[in-house]
């Protein structure tokens, strides 16, 4: 990035707002302990320092309006922000980092002694922190023009090798059927394997797949011991459910709030809370210190009827299936213009529900990647999306995003979307998203029609 352009994203007003953020409440950031790889502490003045320094450094991600003054988003902007830096230290340290994908279970892979890495959430950190899309860009370049931005983003920090990656090790099942293209063509820079999860008959009375995805997670975790050098043991997998289920039982009371009228959580800082459900941003004790910050944060704005920076009164709550946006700012421009989004579908798969700590942790494993909802035939998922808003029973409208280049989500829009409004009622919108910060103007004037429509119906 040119110096011309540093110095104007300095002094946007959401750069100046989150330095002015930070500085006046510099109180309110605590340190992490066990983050940097997991070896070492990160203390607040050390966290403080980092984020200042990032005002320079990473000028995307303060074109967006994270709330410092929420207890927890300061600590949580610093793991996005440095989510590069502690891998490679990790990776200096001796830990091995294996790649997945989005909706695969966490637990498997930290459970088995590795460093789960989505590179995808990872590639949007990326593309956040730069304020550009270059990396998607080369990505596509290099890819295929026509790969989905995370995918191209994912390909870029790979084969550029601004992010370390060991292995990668996806399950492939019944969703994205292109990010294994971009694996297989990862292969010049890192070697791989993939877990094959059946498609039908996924429940677990049905021996045949059920046992199949047994044989598959016994033969990731024999994979993970050749890997590693060391055996895996039944209870460390056990141990990282208990460390999840904590993890996921704090984002499900955080979206709980965010329901809450007047909402005490705005869209941008629900969101950036739940997408790091995907790899914990590589260390799952730091994140639930920093999730428990927010959820306790959040639950004190609620006691006192505090509302969110930057959301109006009385919004119209937004659910988001398909794949959530890419681009942060849309968040903002929903609070904006008088909704709020209260969860992601893509996310949820991750956190909807504990995990069974008592049973053979394989056996319940394996459960869960075959009852993931994005795992489940088409018309089962959904199904599974129409009980989860009523569940919710405060959804307003649901937004199905597509992303460019994503033959997966695009296929199973209008049957999804189709199921919603038959079941529900609710309206529904079909979006479609490219590289952040593109086409913004005709997305405002889509949403807010979508707002208008809701408040008339
Ligand atoms: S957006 Fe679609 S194509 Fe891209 S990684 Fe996700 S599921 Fe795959």
């Amino acid at each position: 990035m040119n110096i011309f352009r540093k110095i104007k994203f300095l002094v946007t007003g959401s750069r100046l707002r989150f330095g002015l953020g930070i500085i006046k409440n510099p109180g309110i950031i605590t340190s992490i302990r066990r983050i940097d790889g997991r070896y070492t502490k990160s203390s607040a003045i050390n966290i403080f320092w980092f984020l200042t320094r990032a005002l320079w450094r990473f000028p995307g991600i303060f074109d967006y309006q994270p709330d410092p003054s929420l207890h927890g988003v300061s600590e949580l902007t610093y793991m996005i922000l440095s989510l590069e830096e502690r891998l490679k230290k990790a990776k200096r340290d001796g830990a091995k980092i294996v790649a997945k994908w989005p909706a695969n279970p966490t637990d498997l892979y930290f459970g088995c002694g590795v460093i789960a890495l989505d590179p995808f959430f990872a590639g949007y950190c990326r593309i956040l922190a730069d304020g550009t899309s270059d990396i998607a860009k080369r990505g596509r370049a290099m890819l295929s023009e026509d790969a989905c931005p995370a995918q191209a983003a994912a390909y870029s920090i790979i084969s550029e090798e601004t992010f370390p990656l060991d292995f990668f090790y996806p399950f492939i099942g019944p969703w994205c059927y292109d990010s294994q293209y971009c694996f297989e063509a990862l292969r010049h820079k890192v070697d791989g394997d993939y877990g094959d999860h059946p498609v039908f008959d996924y429940k677990e009375d049905e021996k045949p797949s059920f046992d199949y995805m047994v044989g598959e997670i016994k033969r990731f975790i024999a994979k993970m011991e050749e890997f590693t050098g060391s055996k895996f043991d039944l209870e460390s997998l056990r141990r990282e459910f208990v460390i999840e289920n904590e993890l996921r039982e704090a984002l499900r009371e955080i979206t709980g709030f965010a329901m809450l009228d007047p909402p005490p959580i705005n869209s941008l800082d629900l969101v950036l809370c739940i997408f790091i459900s995907s790899d914990w941003l590589g260390d799952p004790e730091a994140a639930l210190q920093v999730l428990t910050r927010i959820r306790d944060g959040v639950r004190a704005r609620a006691q006192a009827g505090q509302k969110a920076q930057n959301i109006t009164d009385k919004p119209l709550r937004l659910l988001i299936t398909g794949i959530a946006w890419g681009d942060l700012g849309l968040y903002n421009m929903v609070d904006e213009i008088g909704g709020q989004i209260i969860g992601s579908e893509c996310v949820l798969n991750l956190y909807y529900e504990d995990i069974d700590t008592t049973g053979d942790p394989v056996r319940t494993i394996a459960k869960r990647f075959m009852t993931t909802p994005y795992a489940l035939p088409a018309k089962e998922r959904a199904k599974w999306t129409v009980k989860n808003i009523q569940r919710l029973k405060k959804v307003d409208g649901v937004i199905f995003n597509c992303n460019f280049g994503c033959n997966y989500q695009t296929a199973e829009a209008r049957m999804v979307t189709d199921t919603i409004k038959r079941e529900t009622g609710i309206p529904c919108l079909i979006t479609d998203t490219d590289l952040p910060q593109e086409n913004r103007g005709q997305m405002r004037t889509r949403l807010e029609a979508f707002l208008e429509l809701i408040r008339q119906a």
